[in-house]
C-alpha cells in the first residue's frame, strides 16, 4: 500500500489536499516529532497501578464480563442502555483506552463504532492494523455518561479495577492511551495530551503512548504538518513500526525510531 493510499484510509473525509503536499510525504518518517529525544521512552515516577487482591481478580475476561454487565457501583448504573466493556482480540499484544462509551456504543454495547469508533478504526487501518484482529478496545469507564459528559474521578476511579483486570488479563505489550481521560486514569493528572502524545512510557512493564482521541482529530481536519492529524499520523507510524518489533518482524515499516 502506498503512502497516499494509506493517508486516504486515514481520513474518514478524504481532504483534497494532495499527500505530495504533505511534510514527508515520501514515507520519511524522520521529523521533530519524530526524533530520538521526543520519542524517546520514559521511565518516570508515574503512581503504579494497584493490583487488585488475588481474591479479587477475575479467573477471565468472561467473568469479568459478566460481573460488569451487572455492575451497579457507581451512578453511571442508573442512566446506561448497556455496559460496554470490550471489543477486539483478546490476545491482542495491542490495547487501547478510550475515555467512556457514547450514544451509540452504549445502544450496541461495544467501544468505539461510532463516528470516533469508525475513524479510529481508519487510523489504524492505514498502517495495516485490523481493531478486530491485532487490538483490543476497552473504556476507562464502562457506562455511559449522560450527554456524554466526562466521567467524574468518582466514577472513573470506582471502574478502574475492571480496567486494571482488562489490561491483566489481555496483558498486552503496548498499551494506547486516547485522549486525556484515559491518560489521567493510567499515568497520572499531571500530564497534558498535548504535551505527551506520541511519546512511549514504561508502565508496569509495558509500552504506553497517549495518543490524540478520535474526535478530537474530526473535530480538527487540518492535515498541515504540526496538525493534530498530521501528529497522529507520525504516532501510528511509531506504533505499528514498534509493534513489528515487538512480534519480531522488521519488514513492514520505514521507521529508524530507536526505543
Ligand atoms: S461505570 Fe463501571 S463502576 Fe460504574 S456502574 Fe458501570 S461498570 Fe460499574
Amino acid at each position: 500500500m502506498t503512502d497516499k493510499e494509506q493517508m486516504n484510509l486515514f481520513d474518514l473525509t478524504p481532504s483534497a489536499i494532495p499527500l505530495a503536499d504533505l511534510p514527508h510525504a515520501e514515507g520519511s518518517t524522520k521529523s521533530p516529532e519524530n526524533s530520538k529525544s521526543t520519542r524517546a521512552s520514559k521511565k518516570n515516577n508515574l503512581a503504579p497501578a494497584t493490583p487488585l487482591p488475588e481474591h479479587e481478580q477475575f479467573a477471565s475476561l468472561d467473568a469479568l464480563r459478566e460481573v460488569a454487565c451487572n455492575c451497579q457501583k457507581c451512578p453511571l448504573a442508573s442512566t446506561r442502555t448497556n455496559v460496554v466493556v470490550e471489543r477486539g482480540d483478546r490476545k491482542a499484544k495491542i490495547l487501547i483506552i478510550g475515555e467512556a462509551p457514547g450514544e451509540q456504543e452504549d445502544l450496541s454495547g461495544l467501544p468505539f463504532v461510532g463516528k470516533s469508533g469508525q475513524l479510529l478504526d481508519k487510523i489504524l487501518e492505514s498502517v495495516g492494523l485490523d481493531t478486530n484482529k491485532d487490538i483490543y478496545v476497552c473504556n476507562t469507564v464502562k457506562c455511559r455518561p449522560p450527554n456524554n459528559r466526562v466521567p467524574t474521578e468518582v466514577e472513573t476511579n470506582t471502574c478502574k479495577p475492571y480496567l486494571l483486570e482488562q489490561i491483566r488479563l489481555v496483558d498486552p505489550k503496548i498499551i494506547l492511551l486516547t485522549g486525556a481521560t484515559s491518560l489521567k486514569s493510567i499515568l497520572g493528572e499531571k500530564l497534558g495530551i498535548t504535551k505527551v502524545r506520541g511519546q512511549w512510557y514504561e508502565w508496569e512493564g509495558r509500552l504506553v503512548m497517549p495518543i490524540f482521541h478520535p474526535s478530537y482529530l474530526l473535530r480538527n481536519q487540518s492535515r498541515e504538518q504540526g496538525s493534530p492529524k498530521w501528529l497522529t499520523w507520525q504516532d501510528v507510524k511509531a506504533i505499528k513500526a514498534k509493534y513489528l518489533e515487538i512480534i519480531g518482524d522488521d519488514s513492514a515499516v520505514d521507521d529508524d525510531e530507536e526505543f
